[in-house]
């Protein structure tokens, strides 16, 4: 199979906070979450630390075919917390967190895990596209947010209502009824969406980052098949460029309403041909 792979900060300058990386037969991306500095984390780490940590580790433990990727998943968390349970508090409930999208090659098929919200995209043949993605924090999110659209990206109202919803977030983070990210708790692994697909029903699978997955998603431009269409076409940097040009048309989040005007965005396109 080939791979290609685009990782872009937010804004140029910035840490970006995803992670996104391939090995022979296996290939993730890793999308880091932190709370606002002054809400705290217990942890001495950034979220891009955490975020490449848990990226490689995670890389190394399903390089083996042996362990489940729910397993392999449960082992780089558990190999994370060893990296700094003697500087940090890891019952911190604002621990460093990450949404995980992994594809792995075995044998003749092709295994997946998401967990969070990142988003899988199996490029079937003579199929629609089949899109894994866990939506239990947007649910919550419904739940708890205020009534009302979000106020324009940068305005007081905007951040305060943000932090608002990061602290109320914090209760149900890794807890049942609530939504589930890789951070601390090993057992957050169990909670991720695991299937696996004969290689011989699939052009190429797409891994994104929420930041890379706009354009379908949250801003309906394109369907599923046409966001293929472009990484087919132009690859994922192309994708994120795309996505970069919408955002830059609606700055303030005025047709779209949102957290951040860009998000860190990755996108890995691997295909079996070639
Ligand atoms: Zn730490």
């Amino acid at each position: 199979m080939r791979v290609q792979i685009a990782s872009e900060p937010g804004r140029p300058g910035r840490a970006n906070e995803d992670f996104a990386a391939a090995a022979p037969g296996l290939c993730l991306v890793i999308d880091g979450a932190g709370a606002p500095a002054d809400v705290g984390t217990g942890c001495v780490h950034s979220v891009a630390w955490y975020a490449r940590q848990l990226g490689g580790l995670l890389l190394a433990a399903a390089a083996d075919v042996g362990l489940g990727l729910g397993e392999a998943l449960a082992v780089g968390i558990e190999r994370v917390n060893a990296m700094h349970a003697w500087t940090c508090d890891l019952r911190h409930p604002g621990s460093p967190s990450a949404t995980v999208a992994l594809a792995r090659v075995n044998g003749e098929r092709l295994e997946h895990l998401v967990l969070s919200d990142a988003v899988l995209v199996l490029d079937r043949v003579d199929q629609a596209p089949a899109v894994v993605t866990d939506d239990r924090l947007a649910e919550v999110i419904t739940r708890l947010d205020e009534p009302g659209r979000l106020p324009a990206v940068g305005s007081d109202e905007h951040t305060r209502r943000l932090r608002d919803r990061v602290e109320r977030l914090a209760a149900y983070r890794n807890q049942p009824g609530g939504f589930w990210v890789a951070s601390t708790k090993p057992e957050a692994a169990r909670e991720a969406l695991v299937g696996s697909t004969p290689l011989v029903e699939l052009n190429g699978v797409a891994l994104l980052s929420d930041g890379a997955s706009r354009l379908a998603d949250r801003f309906g431009l394109l369907g599923w098949p046409e966001l293929l269409a472009v990484l087919r076409k132009g690859g994922p940097a192309e994708l994120i460029a795309r996505t970069r040009e919408a955002e830059a048309s609606d700055p303030v989040g005025a047709r779209w309403p949102r957290g951040k005007a860009s998000d860190d965005a990755s996108a890995v396109w691997w295909t079996t041909s070639d």
